[in-house]
Order: structure tokens, then sequence, then C-alpha cells
């Protein structure tokens, strides 16, 4: 089974695809994962994206498909995959369509997660990582705000810089525009599936792989 996830930044795109990817027994395969991954075995590619990588620009469309590419004709997404942080714009769902073309697999199924932006922000700004055990927790969701909950650790919470309202906004103003008009190339290229990200983990979850066990007997 092919699975593109996407949806708003912080809705819980990484959490749900793990939660599929044991679920189902196929292999998570996070864009930002790969590429370490790439640059760390000193592949061909993997040289190319470092340099790029290390001159402080972002690795261009093209290389990102490569490595795409290798991970996908890979025997461990012989029997499918969840595909996460790809593609993110049309021009790389062009990319990930001739991929797909040569596996030739059935359709993809992609999976929409969305919530409101207001939403999506209060989560964003309550987000907290554990500068002791490096777990990334929320405020609204603890009893006791200044202890960790995975290693007890007091007062060691900090926040991301980029988790500010004002960057959160602009990172939703980008995912509208860009992702989202996405969603309508792939009207007729994909099963398209739509699941309300505002729910619990495990309802979301639980969400999901009814949408998919209805689009796979489909
Ligand atoms: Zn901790």
């Amino acid at each position: 089974m092919q699975i593109i996830i996407f949806g708003s930044p912080g809705v819980g795109k990484g959490t749900q695809a793990k939660i599929l990817a044991s679920k189902l027994d196929i292999p998570h395969i996070s864009t930002g994962d790969i590429l370490r991954e790439a640059i760390k075995n000193e592949t061909e590619i993997g040289n190319k994206a470092k340099e790029i990588v290390e001159r402080g620009e972002l690795v261009p469309d093209q290389i990102m498909g490569e490595i795409v590419k290798e991970v996908l004709e890979s025997e461990r997404c012989k029997n499918g995959f969840i595909l996460d942080g790809f593609p993110r714009t049309t021009d790389q769902a062009k990319i990930l369509d001739g991929i797909l073309m040569n596996l030739d697999r059935e359709k993809p199924c992609l999976v929409k997660l969305e919530a409101d932006d207001s939403i999506i922000i209060d989560r964003l700004t309550s987000r907290r990582t554990c500068n002791v055990c490096n777990n990334i927790i929320n405020l609204k969701e603890l009893d006791d705000k200044n202890k960790c909950p995975h290693c007890g650790a007091v007062d060691s919470f900090v926040k991301r810089k980029d988790d500010t309202e004002e960057v959160i906004k602009k990172r939703l103003v980008v995912y509208h525009e860009t992702t989202e008009t996405m969603f309508d190339y792939y009207q007729d290229k994909a099963n398209l599936l739509e699941v309300d990200g505002a729910q619990s983990i495990e309802n979301v979850a639980e969400e999901v792989l009814t949408k998919l066990s209805d689009c796979r007997n489909d």
C-alpha cells in the first residue's frame, strides 16, 4: 500500500505516520530522515545534497526526488510505504508521479490531515522541548506545567524559536497556498482521504485506518 501523508504544519503527520507504519507493517519514509541517511551514507546523491545543505541552501526538488526514488525503489519499500514530507508542492508531486509510474503499482492513497489554523497556532505555541530528554510535550496536556512527564526533570522546557505565533502564521499561509493546490492536482491521480486532525491522536489514527481499509476495498 502506497500512502502519502500530508497536512498543516503541526497537525501530527509524523505521529500518525509512525502509528500507521506499525499497524500496517510498512516503513515510514520521512524526507528529513532519508536526506540525513543519504548524507551520512555518502551515496552519490547524498554527497550532492551535503554540499547544498552545508551552503545553507534548500535541497532542490530534483535532488530530493532522486533521494526519494532510491528509497522507494529499494527492498524495504517492496510492500509499500508511508511517505511523509514529500511532495509539498505540485512540482514535487509531478516528480513523484514519475517515480510511482516506474514502480507500476496501484494508485496511492493520499491522507490529508487538517485542523483549523487557530487550533494549529494554539498547539504549536504551547509546544516545548525538554532539554534533558529531548521529548516534545504540549504544556496544555500537562497537569504539572514545570515537570517533564518523560524524564521527571523540573524547569527543563524550552520553546523552539520558530514556534511563535508570527512564524506559525507565515507557515500556514505558505501551506494553504502551495500544499493545498497540490491536493487538487491529485484529484484523479490518487485515492483522497480527508481526516479531521483536531481529534485526539487515537481517534485520528482510527479514522485514518478505517478510511484506508475502505479505500483498499474500492
Ligand atoms: Zn524530559
